[in-house]
């Protein structure tokens, strides 16, 4: 009974998603320190935790592509 219901609970669960659409569009980046905060993890304003400085946001690219 308990095997066969954690069994249920198992299948019933969704599955892991490769590219969780959190809304992220990118994230912000420390260029000095090499911070990076994703814009759906920041609160507040875009400032460097380490430095205090000013952090550039830079959008999420779907593919790298060097051509
Ligand atoms: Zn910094």
């Amino acid at each position: 009974m308990g095997v066969i219901e954690s069994m249920k609970a198992v299948l019933a669960s969704p599955a892991p998603r490769s590219r969780p659409d959190d809304g992220s569009n990118g994230a912000y980046w420390c260029d000095d320190c090499d911070v990076r905060i994703r814009d759906v993890d920041l609160e507040g304003e875009p400032v460097c935790p380490d430095c205090g400085a000013a952090m550039r946001f830079e959008r999420a690219t779907g593919r790298d592509c060097a051509c």
